[in-house]
């Protein structure tokens, strides 16, 4: 439930309302809005103006609270990754949900988050307004916990190519497994798995493509639960990683 709601107008001011104990940034709201049983004030990021998406060299920039649907509709946005995005939730929740606050909510089922975690996706998080703190996604994943700091940009790579690849009951539904594989001109393959956990998996980060199967079956060797068999998972994961290459 949320006790205290700020709008703040400034980057500054933002972070001095989430240096207080037990606030959080309220980014489109669609998870906060849900029932929760803890009590939280939020600080509402809409008036910081962190929706814009800048292709910048070979990176995409996007601020923290571009949507998932400002995204998809974006001529930058990777074919592939428009792919995971309107696999990740529905129209309406698209137009609301942020980049952000669907990467700090992921779980293993996450599209979005797969797909980002492929393309080694970095986070710039602000403790005050001139410090800028970069990680990937790969590490915020690990450690899940961001108190009093904000995440006001993410940056992908443009200059790789992006494949990604799902199995689900229905095509619409949240995968059963999904995989992404990203590729530089360098040779240097990343194929992140979804579809299991608390979050998605980097199974291989190699200077070539080669074992990329074998690092598929082996990442998800037991992603077991009650919607697949770990057996049936690994399976798939590697045939979905043959199909990303081919
Ligand atoms: C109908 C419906 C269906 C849904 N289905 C699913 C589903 O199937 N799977 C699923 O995973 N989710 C689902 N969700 C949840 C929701 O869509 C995602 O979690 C959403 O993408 C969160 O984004 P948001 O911007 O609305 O985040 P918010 O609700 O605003 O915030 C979510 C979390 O992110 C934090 N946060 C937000 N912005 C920042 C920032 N800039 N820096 C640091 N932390 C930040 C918040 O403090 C909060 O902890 C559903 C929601 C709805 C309404």
């Amino acid at each position: 439930m949320i006790t205290d709601y700020f709008r703040p107008q400034t980057l500054e001011d933002a972070l001095r309302l989430l240096a207080q104990p037990n606030t959080i940034p309220l980014g489109g709201g669609t998870w906060i809005n849900q029932p929760h049983a803890e009590t939280v004030n939020v600080v509402d990021l809409q008036n910081l103006g962190l929706t814009h998406i800048h292709k910048h060299g070979n990176n995409l920039e996007m601020d923290a609270c571009v949507t998932l649907q400002q995204l998809l509709d974006s001529p930058h946005c990777p074919d592939a990754l428009k792919q995971a995005i309107r696999l990740e939730s529905p129209l309406n929740v698209r137009n609301a949900a942020t980049l952000a606050g669907t990467l700090v909510t992921c779980g293993g089922r996450s599209t979005f988050a797969t797909a980002m975690l492929a393309l080694d996706a970095k986070i710039s998080v602000n403790t005050d307004p001139k410090n800028v703190e970069t990680i990937s996604l790969g590490e915020y994943l690990s450690l899940r916990s961001l108190p009093g700091k904000l995440i006001t940009k993410i940056s992908i790579p443009l200059n790789v190519t992006l494949h990604f690849e799902s199995v689900a009951k229905t095509p619409a539904d949240t995968p059963i497994v999904c995989a992404a594989a990203c590729r530089w001109a360098s040779g240097r393959t990343r194929l992140a798995l979804g579809g299991y956990g608390q979050a998605p998996t980097l199974a291989m980060d190699g200077t070539e493509a080669d074992g990329i199967e074998t690092a598929a079956r082996s990442a998800y060797h037991e992603a077991g639960d009650d919607i697949a068999s770990a057996e049936y998972r690994a399976d798939v994961a590697a045939t979905l990683a043959k199909r990303c290459l081919a």
